[in-house]
């Protein structure tokens, strides 16, 4: 049997809908800002929780924009987590600020009793990353920034409809940050992301600078860029968005199947799962004895399962400037050696989930015997 990782083929295969629309919109020439791209962003401002959305043409840029309207800068320090993807480190140096990272814990986003610890005088923004599909502690660490007076923004581009008592991720801070990129929970057909805020005076500034600083046709007010949200990509948005809780609860319902069978499991440990925090899993991570050789089984037994990720952002190349070595966030490095992700997306079907489990048990039977 084959359980493959990647759900896009399915994902739009019920699409007749979605066509006759891009159809109806390639007929209005609407092709950027708009219509269609004001709707999305209304209804993804109402459906997180915010009074505002800005649609921008990554989850990259999501951040990127955010540090920029908080005038993040040459030089400035942004604290992140030390595991996150590539994108939330070079949302940051593209701007030329610096990184500096904080461990994680076993929920994979930042541990934020390490935080404190990192806060310096250059320090000018914190960027927690609700990573896998977790949430990051919220209520912790924005009385951390409180005291210091640091603006979060929230790197929300894994966990679209997590929270924390019903609170969602994007709304703690004074941006979150989404993706749209086609392995987000919620994928259009290209890249793609969007900005959450509460404040009306961020958001203007955020419609200034996606759309080259220009405040009307003719009169350029900042510096900005080129980073609009496609109108096209905004078509299939609207037409995906109405699914968003559906997605977040069918990942839950296989993850909580995931959890009851492999927790049998000895050499297996399931992460904690908190109560009052909602984890929408992007990503299905567990930790798992011999990782190493349970991957390679899996993949030979033709389960998709990957290693999210096997060297962490800290210790890849482009970073050398900072000077960190293999050691200097613990937790992150145990992770490395003991993670595994299973495919876990509202596409999967009991079997394929079945059939993971069963190999999973099987390869440690081997293993003992
Ligand atoms: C995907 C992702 C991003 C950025 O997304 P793009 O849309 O690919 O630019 C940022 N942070 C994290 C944690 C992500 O997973």
């Amino acid at each position: 049997m084959k359980v493959r990782y990647s759900y896009l083929k399915q994902q739009f295969s019920n699409s007749e809908d979605l066509w006759k629309n891009l159809k109806k919109f390639v007929s209005t020439g609407d092709f950027t800002l708009g219509k269609e791209l004001k709707s999305f962003e209304n209804k993804f401002a109402n459906l997180i929780g915010t009074k505002f959305a800005v649609g921008v043409n990554s989850g990259t840029d999501a951040i990127k924009l955010s540090l920029k309207v908080l005038n993040v800068g040459p030089g400035d320090e942004v604290i992140t987590a030390a595991n996150t993807f590539v994108a939330t480190v070079g949302a940051i140096t593209e701007i030329g600020a610096i990184p500096v990272f904080v461990d994680c814990d076993d929920t994979f986003c930042m541990n934020v009793d390490l935080l404190e610890k990192k806060i310096s005088k250059k320090t000018k923004a914190i960027v927690p990353v609700h990573f896998t599909g977790y949430m990051t502690d919220m209520p912790k660490l924005l009385k951390i920034a409180k005291k210091y007076r640091l603006p979060v923004v929230e790197d929300a581009c894994q966990s679209i409809l997590a929270s924390i008592n019903n609170k969602k991720a994007g709304c703690w801070g004074s941006f979150g940050a989404f993706s749209l990129h086609p392995l987000k929970n919620i994928n259009v057909w290209s890249d793609g992301g969007i900005i959450t805020t509460n404040n009306k005076k961020f958001y203007k500034r955020l419609l200034l600078l996606r759309n080259h600083g220009l405040s009307d046709r003719d009169t350029v007010k900042i510096c900005g860029y080129n980073s609009r949200l496609d109108t096209f990509q905004a078509v299939v948005g609207n037409w995906l968005l109405p699914s968003a809780k559906k997605i977040a609860n069918q990942r839950i319902k296989n993850a909580n199947y995931y959890d009851k069978e492999l927790s049998k499991i000895e050499e297996i440990t399931i992460p904690p799962r908190i109560k009052g925090k909602k984890i929408v899993y992007h990503l299905y991570i567990i930790f798992a004895k011999h990782r190493d050789e349970l991957l390679k089984f899996c993949l030979k037994k033709g389960i998709e399962a990957k290693v999210h990720y096997p060297r962490p952002m800290y210790l890849q190349e482009n970073l050398k400037f900072l000077k960190h070595k293999k050691g200097d966030f613990p937790v992150t490095d145990e992770h490395t050696k003991k993670i595994i992700t299973f495919p876990c997306d509202q596409h999967l079907s009991k079997k394929e989930m079945k059939y993971v489990i069963n190999c999973v048990g099987e390869f440690y039977r081997k293993k003992t015997n």
